[in-house]
């Protein structure tokens, strides 16, 4: 039985795990992007389902895994998953 509604994530590699965007839980404050210090993130050119601009990996390479974009988040909408480093080695 499922009852939990499915979210979208978006995943991107980072050189220390990944990324983990979910832009259907969004709303588009821009914190994530202005505060990250490798600016790794660019806003969106399409709005999630609830009108609003969500952030993109455009750096994913630039990504030091300070965790600052988790830590802000208001919506909880951005992480980043540290536990995929070594098993994506391989892409
Ligand atoms: S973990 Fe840090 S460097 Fe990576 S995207 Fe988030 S704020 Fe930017
Ligand atoms: S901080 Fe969270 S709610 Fe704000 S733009 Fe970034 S992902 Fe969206």
């Amino acid at each position: 039985m499922k009852t939990a509604k499915q979210e979208v994530s978006n995943r991107v590699k980072v050189p220390k795990g990944e990324l983990v965007i979910m832009p259907e839980r969004c709303k588009g404050c821009g914190i994530c992007i202005e505060f990250c210090p490798k600016k790794v993130l660019v806003f969106s050119k399409e709005y999630n389902p609830k009108g609003y601009y969500f952030p993109l990996a455009a750096n994913p390479q630039e990504c030091s895994a300070c965790n600052m974009c988790s830590l802000l988040c208001p919506d909880f909408a951005i992480y980043l998953n540290k536990s995929v480093s070594e098993k994506t080695d391989e892409q």
